[in-house]
Parts: C-alpha cells; structure tokens; sequence
C-alpha cells in the first residue's frame, strides 16, 4: 500500500496535550550547530558568562530585560544566538563588548575613506535605508557579481555537471524558470523513514508504507556534507556549499575556503556571490522562509559573508569589528547590494533587527538587541515602501496577504528569537504560521511580482531538537517540513519550476531493534513472535526495556530513562538514550539524500560532493542567470 502525504492545514499533534516532564524539558534547551564551540553569552553589563548551567535566567538579548513570565523565558532559553568565544587569539583578547563604541565610527563624511582592512567595505549610499537609520551610513559589503570560476571547488562542481549534462540531458530539455530549494536542517536518511513511519501512525496506518510529500518526486541522489576543515560538517559551511557552489570551513557563511574563521578583515579576497544575489542581479525574484531565526546560519548563507556564523547581530560581533562597522548578519539581510535584496523574508529572529531598548510588538517584556540603534525593520520597508509588507504574526500575515494589491515585498518576524516548535506552537497557543503558511505567503508575494524567482524554504528545527536528543520533535518538525513541501507542489507547476529537497546534514540519530511492523516508533521495542502476535517487550542485556530510536551522543546518555512504569517514551519531552554524553548531541558525517523534480532535475543522481546541487540550479537556469556568468568559461577538469 501506498500513501501519499497531502496538505492537512493545521496539522493536529496527537499527543500535544501531554503533559510536559520537568525531568526532560526539551524545551528548556538551547542549540548550537557547531557544537564543539564554547557557549558564552555577553550580558547586559557586557561581561562574558559561561552558559552552561545556567540557561534560563541570562540569555540576552532576547530575555534582557528583567521579569520575563516564565513561558518566555523558557521560550528564549530554547533558543538564544549561539554567542561563542572569538577563535583567534586576538579576537579573544579584545574587551567585553560593552565597552566598545555602539556605533561604527565612519560618518557620512568619511565613506571615501578607506576602511581599516578591507576593500570589501565600500562606501554606502546615501538612500532610503539611510533615512530610515539614526545614525550616519556605514560601509557595506562588496559583493563580487563573477563567480569564482577559478576556486577549484567550484571548478570541480561545474565540470561534475558538465559531465551529467552530457550524460543525460536530451537536446529537447528544458531549462527551469523558478528554483525551489527547501533544506531540512539536519534531515539525515534515518530521520526521513522515522517521520515517514510517525506521519503515517498518525493517520492509523502500520506507517512503514506510508510517504512523505518528499518521497514522491522523482531523482534521487546523495550528497557528500563535510567541510573543507570538517569531516562532520555543520550547518554554515554545508549551506555555503548549496547557494554558492564552494565548498568552505565548518563555521563560515559565503565566504570560499580561504578564509579564517573570525578574520573579518580579509573577508575581501575571499567572498563569493550566493545564488540569490546573482538572481537579484538579473532581475529574479528571490525569498527566504526558515522556521529558525533569518539570520541563522542556514538562511543567512542565501544572503550574507561573515567569517563567524554567531555574529547574526552587531552586539555579537569582536568589538574591533564593530567598531569599524563590519556589517553583522541581519545588517547584511536588509543592506544587499545585490538588486533590491531579498523580496520575502519569513522567520524568527525580531530582536537581531530591532534597536536595543526597543520593547518588543507582541512580547512587552522584551526588547530588540541591537547596539547601533537602527530599527531595520524600517530599513527593509524603506527599500521599496509602498509595496512593502512588515508583520509580526501569523494573524498580521494574512492581513497582509488580504490586501489589494498584495505585498510585493514581505518581511515576517515572528518571534523574537525561534519561532516556536510545532507542537509547542499549539500548546503555547503562538500566534506563529505553520512552515506551510509561510511557504503558501512567499509563493503568492513572488507570483505578485510576475517574474522568475528563487526561493528557499528551511525546516530549520529539525536540528534543534536533535541536538537535544528529542526525537519527537525532530520528527514532527520532519512531518512540518514535509507538509509544506506539499502545500508548495500543490502551488507550483513541475513543468517550469525546479524543487531540490536535501538536508545540509545528518545527526547520529539511529533505528535499531527488531521492533515489529506497526510498533510505535516512538516506543519501546516489541519485537513479533512470528506468528501474527507479539513478544513480550524487549530489554536489553541490563534487563531494561529499549527505544527503537536512539542518539550515538547527546544528553540522553546522562540519565537514561528506561523505567516502563515511570517513562513513557512517546512523550513529547522524551529524550532517547544516548551512547556518549555530551550536553549537545552532535551532526553525523553521513551522506544525505537529495529529491528532485521538475526541469534540470534529471542532472540530480549518483553521488556528488554537495556544492554540485549549486551547479545543477545553475544550469536548470541556463541564461537566466547570465548577468553573473563567469566572465572566462569553466576550465575543464584536471
Ligand atoms: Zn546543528
């Protein structure tokens, strides 16, 4: 039997009124992708602290300001900026950050000057984004339009599918108009058949037949995930490799492997163009929708260059970076130089763009976090203002897409932080959309707009709760993930629109056992007699009863909780047992799957190192991109 999943809406979480267990809150957790950094967070008084241990109650700048209620500051724990110490030696030297200038030091007056380091700094122009800021214009990154054909990552990527386009693209094929990448953030093989087996048992199937909206298309390959430095990758080179066809160091955003992590002044020579901004160049449309912060490092790589991927806000930034303006993360969302910058922006992260001091739209017991006092909210209106949309909440969302004429430009932020997991979203009762909104939103904006487009969608939690060794969240935020993929394919036409579906990478979640067909895949194994029955549950050589699901490492080794008659392992909060024990369960360097359809999808086979899914956009597109085309053809193969 086979089941096809379709848009349910609102997807209903069977098991959401469960009540929470102090003992595994996997809420009360905060994540890092790169999970080998220490954690420190600058607090308000701008000293350093040593998270570990002491999360609720100093996780700036999202809970600063004093008296949070208790579900908001649990909320802002789940998921404060991933602040680490500075890696080079200067870098950790440097003074708090409080005690540095706010604002960058170049005024108007001085943007001919030249900047400290870089000649990526160019000067800013005096324009609507200007106006809309209380301080004077700081320098900006240059982005170069060429790609770097001569990088022999991106040499070696293109003549991969120059190959595959000689193999096997027909002379009567055709190029794609649209690109729709969607990334599960950590959606490892083994992810993908536990929440096909979940999503299937929620709708009273057996579930092992059962597929995800995903599963349906029709190429299939693998990708190789790790970095340059990395053989077990993280989320900020992986995504480099996806948007600009080089593969780069664990830790860096846009920027090709010659760059130092945290060496902002040699950002220069070593940026390299993302697929958006070439699409802006040339005049597509172009979005970004993520379930996580926008400036995290998965949508940030669509439109920033930064040698650290935690400095998503200025107040993150080493202070000599600040002080001669480097542009943080969310500075480079709203300033691109490519075009008019990204068209749709949905996602969390609200606090990264408002000034600090500002109190929050939807949560008055906090604030925005930024040091420089620019609301760039108003600088991403200023852009274009009268076919501008700015929202806080899935309600505000649709008033916006109600309007006549809709949006042609959106920015949603709507949380201050992450948005809410699913199954927290419901029982929080947020007025947060579902990823499928969201997706549905940006697809109505870039149809508005009557030109090609690109647009990336994240199921960025689906990382999170791994690292926190909670299957059920992973889980459902796979099912979320896939349900709008479904809603997407029902929007668009296969016929003129690429969609790439992959994981930037793996987590060391694994499925073992023998637990029989239809066991719950969330409990304990129960393993068939054989005979149409069940045996009675499995226990392992200690006598205790095991889970189908467990982590190679993370925090389920530390107290394992295998009491049946204490544990119910189907819980929401529910953490797997774990092998070694580590706060953070960590990524695995296992290849990832890759789906496709639609044109140019017939290159997406075999196994490729990662940054060949750039190449494949690329050519689906053909000319559409040629603004950006390298000036000198790719050198053939050594
Ligand atoms: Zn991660």
């Amino acid at each position: 039997m086979e089941c096809r999943a379709s848009p349910r809406g609102d997807r209903r979480h069977p098991r959401a009124g469960t009540q929470r267990s102090p003992r595994t809150g996997a809420g009360s957790s905060r994540f890092l992708c790169s999970a080998t950094l220490i954690l420190l967070l600058a607090t308000p008084g701008g000293a350093a602290l040593d998270l570990k241990g002491s999360l609720s109650t100093t996780t700036p700048p999202l809970a600063a300001v004093p008296g949070a209620a208790a579900r908001d500051a649990t909320r802002a724990a789940a998921s404060p900026p991933t602040l680490t110490r500075p890696e080079t030696p200067a870098a950790a030297a440097l003074p708090p950050a409080s005690t540095a200038p706010a604002a960058a030091p170049l005024s108007r007056s001085s943007t001919s000057a030249p900047t400290p380091a870089s000649t990526a700094l160019g000067a800013a122009q005096a324009g609507d984004a200007a106006a809309a800021s209380p301080l004077p214009p700081t320098p900006r990154l240059v982005v170069p339009a060429e790609a770097p054909s001569t990088d022999p990552w991106y040499r070696a990527g293109a003549a991969r599918v120059a190959a595959l386009t000689r193999q096997h693209a027909g002379p009567a094929r055709r190029r794609a108009r649209n690109v729709l990448l969607f990334v599960g953030d950590g959606m490892g093989v083994t992810t993908v058949t536990a929440a096909r087996i979940l999503a299937g048992q929620e709708r009273g199937l057996a579930g092992e037949e059962f597929s995800l909206a995903f599963e349906t298309l029709p190429q299939l390959a693998h990708a190789k995930t790790y970095n340059t430095d990395s053989q077990v990758p993280d989320s900020a080179g992986t995504m480099t490799a996806l948007t600009t066809g080089v593969k780069t160091r664990a830790g860096m955003i846009g920027l090709d492997a010659g760059a130092a992590r945290g060496d902002w002044r040699a950002v220069a020579e070593h940026l390299v163009p993302t697929l958006f901004e070439q699409a802006e160049r040339a005049g597509l449309s172009t979005g970004v929708v993520t379930t996580t912060r926008v400036t995290h490092a998965t949508p940030a790589a669509c439109y920033a260059h930064i040698p650290h991927r935690d400095w998503e806000l200025d107040a993150t930034l080493p202070a000599d970076a600040r002080a001669a303006g480097f542009p943080d993360i969310a500075r480079q969302l709203v300033e691109s130089p490519a075009g008019d910058g990204l068209d749709v922006v949905l996602g969390g992260g609200r606090a990264l763009f408002l000034p600090r001091g500002q109190t929050d739209p939807e949560h008055p017991e906090q604030a925005g976090a930024r040091l420089d006092g620019r609301n760039l909210t108003l600088e991403f209106r200023a852009r274009a203002p009268a076919e501008t949309a700015v929202v806080w909440t899935a309600s505000g969302l649709r008033q916006a897409l109600d309007a006549t004429p809709p949006p042609r430009r959106l920015l949603g932020l709507f949380a201050p932080s992450h948005m809410a997991y699913a199954v927290d979203r419901e029982r929080e009762n947020q007025d947060e959309p579902t990823l499928a909104t969201m997706t549905r939103a940006a697809l109505r904006v870039l149809a508005a707009r009557a030109r090609p487009w690109i647009l990336m969608v994240e199921g960025g939690r689906i990382d999170h709760a791994h690292h926190d060794g909670n299957a059920y969240r992973a889980l459902d935020e796979t099912i979320e993930f896939s349900d709008a993929i479904a809603s997407a394919l029902e929007e668009i036409d296969l016929d003129d629109t690429l969609v790439i579906v992959t994981a930037d990478h793996d987590h060391t979640f694994s499925m073992g056992g023998y637990p029989r067909r239809g066991n719950p895949i969330l409990g304990w194994v129960v393993e068939s007699d054989g005979k149409g029955g069940a045996r009675p549950r499995a226990v392992d050589d200690a006598g205790a009863p095991y889970t189908t699901l467990a982590y190679a490492n993370g925090p389920g080794a530390a107290r394992p909780a295998t009491d049946p008659a204490t544990t119910n392992p189907q819980d929401p909060d529910y953490r797997q047992r774990a092998l070694v024990p580590l706060e953070m369960e960590s990524h695995s360097g296992s290849d990832v799957a890759i789906y496709a359809g639609g044109p140019g999808s017939e290159l997406v086979r075999g196994t490729v190192e990662q940054n060949v899914i750039y190449h494949v956009i690329r050519e689906a597109l053909g000319d559409a991109l040629q603004p950006s085309e390298p000036t000198r053809p790719v050198p053939p193969p050594d």
